[in-house]
């Protein structure tokens, strides 16, 4: 069933691609395996995922040990994405594993990040988390925030911010969240056009099972996908 899931969402993503003209290859499809099981993600594997989303930091260490075992992977590479809202007091554990941390959503954690990543030689990879529909059960920065804290975020020397990255709300229209979508481009079109930072902004981590059509229309790269892969 995954393997058909999968099957049949490459086929949509080349098929949105086609329609404006994109590029399939500039989308990496990000595999949501919170909640799922070992042996789910497994069969992800062998479809070709290459990169998966944990929104807990907990979950993420325990499927981290079993899973990043070479001979397990046939040397696969799998790239870690961490999703979720993240306190600071696991920043240290968060940088340890994950390859993007998507969910920097505060000066604070960007610090705490910053500071553990420091310590171990590292230069994480990060998105800034953007509140895009203002909705005040949701972290992230609006996006007048953003524009202001993304260069107090770009001087810590021991991150690299390739991006942005959103949740649009759940519509019962997924034509709903394109404005959602278009304000993210357009901020990240905004940010690099200010050339405010030392390096330009590529990532937009945007869409998810409801929504990743129109997602990709509007200019996202990266896909986050839990159900539409792993339920039938
Ligand atoms: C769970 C989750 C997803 C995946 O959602 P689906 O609707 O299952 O595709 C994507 N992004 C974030 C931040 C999530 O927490």
């Amino acid at each position: 069933m995954i393997a058909q899931n999968i099957a049949g969402i490459r086929q949509r993503i080349n098929a949105a691609c086609v329609k404006i003209g994109r590029n399939p290859q500039q989308i990496t499809l990000i595999a949501v395996s919170k909640g799922r099981s070992i042996e789910q993600i497994k069969e992800g594997l062998e479809s070709g995922i290459t990169d998966i989303g944990e929104s807990r930091v907990q979950e993420a260490i325990c499927k981290h040990t079993q899973l990043v075992t070479p001979k397990l992977l046939n040397s696969q590479i799998l790239i870690w994405h961490m999703i979720g809202h993240l306190q600071t007091n696991k920043a240290k554990e968060s940088v340890k594993i994950f390859d993007l941390i998507q969910s920097v959503d505060s000066l604070r954690l960007a610090a705490e990040i910053d500071a553990y990543a420091s310590k171990i030689n590292k230069i994480q990879d990060i998105l800034v988390e953007v509140n895009a529909s203002g909705d005040r059960e949701k972290y992230g920065f609006s996006p007048e925030e953003t524009r202001a804290v993304i260069k107090e975020i770009a001087e810590f020397k021991n991150l690299s911010i390739k991006g942005l990255m959103a949740i649009a709300p759940t519509e019962d229209n997924p034509q709903k969240t394109r404005l959602y979508f278009r304000i993210l481009r357009e901020l990240q079109g905004d940010i690099n056009r200010r050339n405010a930072l030392r390096s330009e902004l590529t990532v937009l981590s945007m869409g998810m099972s409801d929504d990743f059509e129109v997602a990709i229309e509007e200019g996202a790269t990266m896909l986050r996908l839990g159900r539409a892969i792993f339920e039938g």
